[in-house]
């Protein structure tokens, strides 16, 4: 295949492009992938991604003891959604949720459902191993998952994205799709109100390794025309001036200094190309951004961070020293803590806050988000998976972190551990005395088999749950305790990672005008469009939805473009 047409020009060869093309090709469709980078980065974010995938009621679930429904799951999920933009605007177009929840209900039933065997059939594993993220700000109807969904595929987000890379790669090999590296789209081709193809640059070739940024020199231009084109371009994440554009006032302000939990080229460009071809952008201000990034010791794109997905455990305290107050509790509420963190004016002029903990909370209960930081499972080593989750001791890249992480302090006791804290902050020193003090109430309540501490609850519930009590909760002990030190103190960053909302679509993924009306040729997937219909998870997500909502739009577009082609 070769020339400056084609059936389909799929734009963005992460995840979403790729699950789009593989329908494409299956259909028969001379299919077109374009993407900025070079091949070193084909798959995108999910490559780089844990590869955490949101089920309902699967057996995996079940033999973990937990009962899920999809009742229950579409309860949490309108829960954390809180859509509250589904009535028509003033001149007739659709809320700028109305195509939102649609996709939520059909993104629960795809989860509850066909979704299993859908990724057994595409060659994704899963692991025995579900998580319990996002246990959500403690109330039945309001946000987080009642119960754990995080299903963990063997080789983490490789295991996700690679099935999809290969069918691409058979598809070029059998000369029925092409993959045009290091072309950039800068522009829509619309003619008569039909979106016709694309126009960009070609960038100069750059051997830079995967993730790492690489450069911006354009060689020449290009046009390719289609009858149809799929906007899978990716969120804004890596962009952070366009993160603080869209940043919502009911988060306070952004903080001055954030750190970068996805590559550079999560640009979020496209997105404005999409918007001047005529589609409709909603929900902007809605993204997903973690309170808990710690500086990568190894970086390998600009400002890199990984997120510490945490167990219940960590003790944590604002930059002035004080205990979070519930539900900002590790592992809950994503959004509430960092909407705490940015509007409580004591606070909202520092960037960073802080976990305390023994190092065996740290050993057993800090996972790194992100498929190099857990070798075992992106190796599916499975003796190495045994050693590293069961047995004693940190997993390598958590210990990688405690030695020699710039944000990771340790010491034997908390005057010590404070000392060295400080030494991070010296612009926000804090009292030695009053965080031995929030440590000693904290370790006082240990005793009482009762306890008013809702951290204590939820370290006593999480460990109810077979999957946590073997592999993420600790048994509760004193962090004063020698016998589980040393102690261990993290700064935490506030991390970029998803946008939550973007281009407005119909359950067939076609891109809407701000009237609502179809594009004609125009489709759109993935994290450009909110993971489906503009904000299929309104303001918070239940997490291992993204990877998901990815393969659900990628794939409701591909068969939309073929289903039209027909
Ligand atoms: C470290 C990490 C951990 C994660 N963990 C999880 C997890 O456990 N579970 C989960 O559900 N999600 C997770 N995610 C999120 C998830 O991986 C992403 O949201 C998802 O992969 C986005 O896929 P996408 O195809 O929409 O976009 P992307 O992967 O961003 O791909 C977009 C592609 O489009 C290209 N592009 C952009 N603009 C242009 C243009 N103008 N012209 C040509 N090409 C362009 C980019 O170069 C890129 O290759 C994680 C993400 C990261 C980074």
């Amino acid at each position: 295949m070769d020339g400056n047409g084609a059936d389909v020009i799929i734009v963005g060869a992460g995840l979403a492009g790729l699950v789009a093309a593989r329908e494409t090709v299956r259909a028969g469709l001379r299919t077109i992938l374009v993407d900025q980078e070079g091949p070193q980065d084909l798959g995108g974010q999910a490559w780089w991604s844990f590869g955490g995938l949101f089920l309902v009621d699967s057996p995996e679930q079940r033999r973990l003891g937990v009962r899920d429904s999809p009742e229950l799951a579409w309860q949490d999920w309108r829960g954390s959604a809180g859509w509250d933009r589904l009535a028509p605007e003033a001149d007739g177009a659709p809320g700028a949720d109305a195509w939102a929840e649609r996709w939520g209900r059909a993104y629960v039933d795809f989860a509850a459902g066909e979704k299993r065997s859908w990724l057994r059939e595409s060659g994704i594993e899963l692991t025995p191993v579900v998580g319990w993220a996002e246990r959500g700000d403690l109330t039945a109807g309001g946000h987080g998952n009642s119960v754990p969904r995080f299903h963990i595929p063997w080789g983490t987000g490789t295991g996700v994205v690679g099935p999809f890379a290969d069918a691409a790669a058979e598809a070029v090999a059998a000369g029925r799709a092409e993959i045009r590296h290091r072309h950039r789209c800068d522009g829509l081709l619309v003619e008569g109100g039909r979106v016709v193809g694309i126009r960009g640059s070609v960038l100069a070739e750059d051997r830079t390794p995967r993730g790492a940024a690489s450069n911006r020199i354009v060689e020449r231009d290009f046009e390719l025309r289609a009858d149809a084109v799929v906007v899978a371009s990716g969120g804004i994440g890596g962009d952070h001036e366009l993160v603080r554009r869209f940043w919502p006032d009911r988060l306070g302000t952004p903080p001055s200094r954030m750190v970068a939990g996805v590559p550079a080229y999560v640009d979020g460009r496209m997105l404005g190309i999409a918007e001047e071809a005529g589609a409709r952008l909603v929900n902007r201000d809605r993204m997903w951004h973690y309170t808990e990034g710690v500086r990568n010791w190894a970086p390998v794109w600009p400002g890199h961070a990984i997120r510490i997905l945490p167990g219940p455990s960590p003790l944590w305290l604002d930059a002035l020293g004080r205990r979070l107050p519930p539900p900002a509790l590790p592992g809950h509420d994503t959004l509430g803590t960092l909407r705490l963190l940015r509007t409580d004016p004591a606070i909202a002029g520092f960037d960073h806050s802080w976990f305390i903990v023994t190092h065996r909370i740290a050993a057993k209960e800090f996972a790194l988000s992100g498929s190099e930081q857990n070798p075992d499972l992106t190796h599916r080593d499975r003796r190495l998976l045994l050693r590293t989750r069961l047995g004693r001791g940190a997993p390598g890249p958590v210990q990688a972190f405690i030695d020699r992480g710039a944000d990771f302090v340790s010491a034997t006791g908390a005057a010590e551990l404070v000392a060295r804290m400080n030494a991070l902050t010296p612009d926000a020193p804090l009292d030695p005395a009053a965080v031995e003090r929030v440590i000693r109430e904290r370790d006082a309540e240990l005793a009482n088999p009762f306890s008013k501490d809702a951290q204590l609850h939820s370290i006593r519930n999480s460990r109810r749950y077979l999957g946590d009590r073997l592999t993420r909760t600790t048994a509760p002990h004193r962090l004063l305790d020698p016998a589980a030190g040393p102690l261990v103190a993290v700064r935490l960053h506030v991390l970029t990672r998803k946008s939550l909302g973007g281009i407005q679509t119909d359950l067939d993924s076609r891109v809407l005008d701000p009237r609502g009306a179809v594009i004609p040729g125009l489709y759109a997937a993935g994290e450009a469009a909110g993971f489906g219909g503009g904000g299929v998870h309104g303001y918070n997500a239940l997490e291992g939805t993204f990877l998901g909502g990815c393969l659900f739009s990628g794939r409701a577009a591909g068969r939309a473009v073929a289903a039209e082609a027909r």
